[in-house]
């Protein structure tokens, strides 16, 4: 379990390009590349490109209300460019007992097999 520290995370540096990721969407507030540990044939992490105290969900306040909104749009548009719009799921690990493990909010876009409920 890893807990949030409020340190940087690597996902500053795929923002920065100074790693390299897979990129599948991005816009002017958002960024969706490729999981480097695939649990579904699509695996797609979408992040604010300003983390703006957003290390996790649970630390969302009322003026992240834009930034979460265009987070779940972008989700869907990836769901379309990857064409599992008819079956897809979207994950936030909140927290050490959620398994999160980068504290910068992203959401899972999983798809292209059949997805189990409840999920484990
Ligand atoms: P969490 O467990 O915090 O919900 O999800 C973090 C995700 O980030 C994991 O699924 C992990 O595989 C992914 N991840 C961690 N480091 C990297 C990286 O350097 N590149 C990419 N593309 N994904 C990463």
């Amino acid at each position: 379990a890893i807990a949030d520290s409020g340190a940087p995370t690597i996902f500053d540096k795929i923002i920065a390009k100074e790693i390299p990721s897979t990129i599948v969407y991005e816009d002017e507030k958002v960024l969706a590349f490729r999981d480097i540990n695939p649990q579904a044939p699509v695996h797609v992490l979408v992040i604010p490109k300003l983390r703006d105290g957003l290390t996790s969900l649970g630390k969302a306040e009322s003026r992240h209300g834009e930034i979460l909104g265009n987070l779940l749009y972008a989700a869907k548009l990836v769901a379309e460019k990857e064409g599992i719009l008819d079956g897809f799921r979207v994950v936030i690990n909140n927290g050490p007992t959620a398994c999160q493990s980068v504290y910068h909010l992203h959401l899972h876009v999983l798809g292209g097999r059949e997805m189990k409920w409840p999920p484990g």
